[in-house]
């Protein structure tokens, strides 16, 4: 069964193949018709409705996927939060993360969570969604290679690695977008 997923982010695309295993996960951009929305929601679940509505528009005859993620850091508020993926100006992973590192700089609470907001929207218009966090601290520079985004700078709760250390299938197995997937894909009533 085809999934068609409203992300372009490679790190996602690579992560929803192996969350959603078993399914062929589609990008949107094999859609002529797909125009990427404005995000204007004030949460991510509202980001992420509205991604999936874009998406089930330019492929009204698939089973469309779409998610909002980012990181919530409460000694910054709540930043970067809905603004992750343009957090610095250049809006860059690299530059993104040195912008934290910077932020972060002599405050003691560390504590961050990353969230994803998942939605499906059926041929017939049924919408599921479901959220997912995991909790952790950022530490002061990075450390791995795998991931995307603040990965390196995440250490989830329990583990002595960042995120960018640990596998795909590690970070799957604890990860905001792993456990917002596998809610979807266990939802009673669900047709997948
Ligand atoms: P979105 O594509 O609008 O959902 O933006 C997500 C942004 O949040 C990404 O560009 C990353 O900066 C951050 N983010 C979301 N999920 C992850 C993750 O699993 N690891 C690291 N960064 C993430």
């Amino acid at each position: 069964m085809k999934i068609v997923f409203a992300s372009t982010n490679r790190g996602k695309l690579r992560e929803a193949s192996e969350i959603f295993e078993g399914f062929e996960i589609v990008p949107i951009s094999a859609f002529s018709a797909w125009k990427s929305p404005d995000e204007n929601g004030s949460t991510f679940l509202q980001n992420a409705v509205i991604k999936a509505e874009a998406a089930a528009k330019a492929a009204p005859d698939s089973i469309v996927l779409a998610d909002d993620s980012g990181l919530v850091v409460p000694a910054l508020d709540g930043a970067p939060g809905i603004f992750s993926a343009r957090f610095s100006k250049e809006g860059t992973d690299a530059a993104n993360r040195e912008k934290l590192i910077a932020e972060l700089s002599g405050k003691s609470d560390r504590s961050a969570y990353f969230v994803c907001a998942a939605v499906l929207i059926f041929p017939d218009k049924t919408v599921l969604a479901a959220e997912g966090r995991c909790c952790g601290r950022i530490i002061e520079s990075c450390r791995g290679n795998n991931g995307f985004g603040y990965d390196p700078l995440f250490v989830p709760d329990g583990f002595d690695k960042t995120l960018a250390e640990l596998s795909e299938n590690e970070k799957n197995a604890i990860s905001h977008r792993g456990r917002a997937f596998r809610k979807l894909l266990t939802f009673k009533g669900s047709s997948l």
